[in-house]
């Protein structure tokens, strides 16, 4: 089995042991020890809280770089709908699109075009009655990992649908294919991303085998290169640039958190966004809450994409300036018809193969007799450290720290409490033990009064 790969990386040198992090993970997944931060695999989502915590720049995201394009024939771009709000030079997509060009890729295909076929198909579903409700969303790979992991029996609501990079990919590639004459092998489709996940999404895919994604670039990698075009755009206004934006309003709308609801319009949807609240929101609906809801949007990046770690520009500036942009975009008509939406539907062309399994992590032990041991010693543990969850010790929370001290990775003298009480309880006995006097130098006389 082939090792599961992360993004989200820590970068040693810089990290100082701030322990900032560890309290961000909604995971619990990150430890300081010695100093330094360390992430537990099995554990990470990719959901990037971490890069956003850490005043230290230590935690990292590992994306490809523009070299992968020289690996392909034809070079496609893949913007993601928030991918435009990064820019305050842009007046409309046609320009970011047209830097992108400029920067190396052959072609472009905007995301927020498959994101309109992933709503329609996703509606349809829910019209047809063809998964149990409510159904949730497939788009945040952060949200899936964290569902896998933590509520998996919600699994098998999620819409068996491709996330709209992948769709954008697979559409793109066809369209390529018949424009060029070139094998499916030699065209490489590349995502511009504003998150970590959709990195890790498309080297482990979750609901297809394999990923039609060749690479995922951050949106910081090529951001001063966009803008220096963007700029040199606008300078030859005049010129007569081939039309390539096909979006519409509501497919870049999906940048932000709603935007999915209103292209899957069907009955009563619920949006969610920032990892904390969409674990707070399952929890409710775990314990049987909020049934009459129909369809559930979760995203981890508060605010949804614009608020992804890689963007470059604040939540709030990046989605003042997609509002603006899908104001421009909504005028022009639906690039798909009805009539080729209900097809694709219909061949379920860009429908999951692949159901998305639970994960299982954080064993105390693969026996379940020991493992009910090593539980009630996590208890015992827990129920004497202070409850403060100060996190001084380098895990999140103190029953973080006994389940570490039972998995035999740290010590009951890792909290600062614990071990000035074993300092204090060693100063007296040092104490004690100081005042006794050998009985060759000690007073006979009050001995004997003693007898
Ligand atoms: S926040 Fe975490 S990764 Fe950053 S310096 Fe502090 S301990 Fe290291
Ligand atoms: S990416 Fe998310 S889950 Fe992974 S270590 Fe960072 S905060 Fe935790």
């Amino acid at each position: 089995m082939t090792e599961y790969f992360h993004s989200v990386r820590l970068d040693f040198e810089k990290c100082k042991g701030c322990t900032n992090c560890i309290k961000r993970c909604p995971m619990e997944a990150i430890r300081v020890h010695e100093g330094k931060a360390t992430i537990m695999q099995e554990r990470c989502i990719d959901c990037g809280e971490c890069i956003r915590a850490c005043p230290n720049h230590a935690k990292i995201s590992v994306t490809d770089t523009l070299d992968i394009l020289n690996d392909y024939k034809y070079r496609i771009a893949l913007p993601a709908p928030s991918f435009f709000a990064q820019f305050k030079e842009v007046e409309n997509v046609e320009c970011v699109l047209h830097a992108l060009l400029n920067i190396g890729f052959d072609d472009v295909f905007e995301v927020a075009l498959a994101a309109e076929v992933v709503g329609f198909l996703i509606h349809q579903y829910i019209k047809d009655n063809k998964i149990k409700k409510p159904v949730f969303s497939s788009a945040c790979p952060a949200v899936l990992r964290l569902m896998q992991i933590k509520y998996p029996d919600l699994l098998e609501q999620v819409a068996p649908v491709l996330t709209p990079m992948e769709v954008a990919a697979r559409m793109a590639k066809e369209d390529a294919m018949k424009k060029t004459g070139l094998s499916y092998e030699d065209i490489g489709a590349f995502f511009i991303s504003p998150c970590p996940a959709k990195v890790t999404e498309m080297r482990n895919p979750m609901n297809t085998k394999h990923s039609a994604v060749n690479g995922v670039i951050g949106v910081s990698l090529i951001y001063k290169d966009i803008i220096k075009q963007i700029l040199a755009i606008k300078s030859k206004k005049n010129e007569d640039y081939e039309k390539l934006h096909k979006a519409t309003g509501l497919g870049m709308a999906w940048g932000y958190v709603t935007g999915e609801s209103k292209n899957v319009d069907m009955g009563k949807a619920l949006a969610v966004s920032g990892i904390h609240n969409v674990i707070s929101l399952l929890e409710e609906i775990e314990r049987g809450e909020l049934k009459d809801v129909d369809f559930f949007e979760l995203q981890a990046c508060t605010g949804g994409c614009v608020g992804g770690p890689l963007n470059i520009h604040n939540l709030f500036v990046g989605r003042v300036r997609l509002r603006e942009l899908i104001k421009k975009c909504g005028i022009q008509a639906p690039y798909y018809t009805d009539k080729q939406l209900i097809d694709l539907y219909k061949r379920a062309h860009f429908e999951a193969t692949e159901p998305i399994k639970p994960k299982t992590i954080m064993h105390l032990d693969e026996d379940m007799s020991q493992a009910i041991l090593k539980l009630e010693q996590v208890d015992k543990i827990a129920s004497e450290l202070p409850g403060l969850d100060c996190g001084a010790c380098g895990s999140p929370n103190c029953r973080a720290l006994a389940e570490d001290i039972v998995r035999g990775v740290a010590f009951e003298t890792d909290c600062v409490i614990k071990l000035r009480e074993k300092v204090k309880t060693l100063a007296e006995e040092i104490l004690d033990l100081a005042r006794i006097v050998p009985p060759s130098m000690g007073d006979s006389s009050k001995k004997i009064e003693e007898k």
